[in-house]
C-alpha cells in the first residue's frame, strides 16, 4: 500500500484513510463528481511478440486524477465503481477514449490492437455488442484493431454471456481472457466462451523462479492454448530470466514492466515512434532495463 501521492504516483487507500475522508461512500460521490467533470486518464501498455520483439498492441489501462486525492490506482476505485453501478459510464468512457485513442494512432501510422477490460457489470447492464458497435461507428476504428478483455468471474448470466461475446466477435473484435488462473472453472470457461486470447495472471509468473509449481502452471496454460489454438499472453514480465522461460516454452506474446509501464500517450509515442514498425528497438538481445 502506497503513501499519499507525489507526482506521478499512485495513491492505494490506507485502510486509516477509508475511515476518514475516503470511505467508500465519499468516493463513490467523488466518482460521481470525476465521471462529469472528466477527471479519468487512460494509460497504455505495450504488448510484445516475444519471438519477434514487435509490439502488437497495447492494454488500455484506467487512472482517475483526483484534483485533491492525486492519481488513484484502479484497484483503489474499480470495485466501488462496480458496486454502485457507476462502471457502466466508466467503462462507456474507457471504451470510447481508447477507440478514439487508437484511431489517432492508426491515422498516424502507428496502428496497434488497443485491448479494453471490461467488468461483468458491462455484460448484465447494458447491450454490450450494440454500446461497441456504435462506439466503433462513432470513432471510426476498424474492429480489428478492438480487444476487449473478460475475466472468469463472469459467472451471472452464462448464457446471455455467451450470445454477446459471439456478437461482439462477430463485429472482427477480437476477446481475451485476463487473469487466466485465477477464477472458478478455468475449462468450463474455456469451453463455453468464444475467445482468441489467454493471459496468464501475473502471479504466476512473478513466482515463475521460486516456486516449481508456478513453472508447472504456466507450462500446461501455454501448452493447452497452443493445443486448442488460442494466443497466449504473459502477464507482469519484470525479469530478464522470467521472459527466457516464457520463450523457451513458445507463448506467444508478453507485457509488463520489462518491456515497459502502462504509460500517458505522449510518452507512449515518444518510445515506441513507429509502434507498428518498432520491432528492432525492442530486439530481444536488447537489455530492457537500460
Ligand atoms: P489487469 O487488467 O490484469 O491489468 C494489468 C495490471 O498489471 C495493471 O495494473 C498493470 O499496470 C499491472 N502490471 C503490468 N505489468 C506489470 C509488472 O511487470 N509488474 C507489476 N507489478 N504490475 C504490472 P493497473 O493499471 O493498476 O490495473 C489493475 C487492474 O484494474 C487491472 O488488472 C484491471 O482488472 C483493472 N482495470 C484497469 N483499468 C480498467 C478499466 O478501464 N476497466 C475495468 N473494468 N477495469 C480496469
Ligand atoms: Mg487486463
Ligand atoms: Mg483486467
Ligand atoms: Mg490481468
Amino acid at each position: 500500500q502506497a503513501k499519499k501521492s507525489g507526482n506521478g504516483q499512485y495513491h492505494f487507500f490506507s485502510s486509516a484513510e477509508f475511515n476518514g475522508d475516503m470511505n467508500p461512500y465519499t468516493i463513490e460521490v467523488e466518482l460521481r463528481k470525476a465521471i462529469e467533470q472528466k477527471q479519468f486518464t487512460l494509460h497504455y501498455q505495450p504488448r510484445i511478440n516475444l519471438s519477434t520483439g514487435e509490439l502488437i498492441g497495447v492494454e488500455a489501462l484506467i487512472r482517475w486524477e483526483h484534483p485533491k486525492w492525486g492519481l488513484i490506482s484502479p484497484a483503489s476505485f474499480i470495485p466501488i465503481a462496480e458496486d454502485s453501478g457507476l462502471i457502466v459510464p466508466i467503462g462507456n468512457w474507457v471504451l470510447e477514449e481508447a477507440c478514439k485513442q487508437n484511431k489517432i494512432w492508426q491515422v498516424s501510422g502507428m496502428s496497434c490492437v488497443v485491448s479494453v477490460n471490461l467488468s461483468p457489470k458491462q455484460f448484465a447492464h447494458t447491450n454490450l455488442a450494440s454500446v461497441i458497435k456504435n462506439t466503433l461507428f462513432n470513432t471510426g476504428l476498424d474492429p480489428h484493431l478492438l480487444e476487449i478483455e473478460i475475466t472468469e468471474s463472469m459467472t451471472a448470466d452464462i448464457t446471455r454471456t455467451v450470445a454477446t461475446l459471439e456478437e461482439i466477435k462477430k463485429l472482427g473484435i477480437q476477446v481475451s481472457i485476463d487473469d487466466f488462473g485465477t477464477g472458478f472453472s478455468s475449462l468450463y470457461y474455456l469451453k463455453k466462451f468464444p475467445v482468441n486470447t489467454l493471459k496468464i495472471d501475473r502471479s504466476f509468473v512473478s513466482e515463475l523462479h521460486n516456486n516449481p509449481d508456478e513453472e508447472t502452471i504456466v507450462k500446461t496454460i501455454i501448452s493447452m492454448a497452443r493445443n486448442l489454438n488460442l494466443n497466449v499472453v504473459a502477464e507482469g514480465i519484470e525479469t530478464k530470466e522470467q521472459l527466457a522461460f516464457l520463450q523457451q516454452h513458445l507463448c506467444h506474446e508478453g507485457q509488463g514492466f520489462l518491456f515497459s509501464k502502462p504509460l500517458p500517450p505522449s510518452v507512449l509515442e515518444e518510445k515506441f515512434p513507429t509502434i507498428q514498425k518498432s520491432v528492432k528497438q525492442f530486439g530481444l538481445t536488447k537489455d530492457y532495463n537500460e
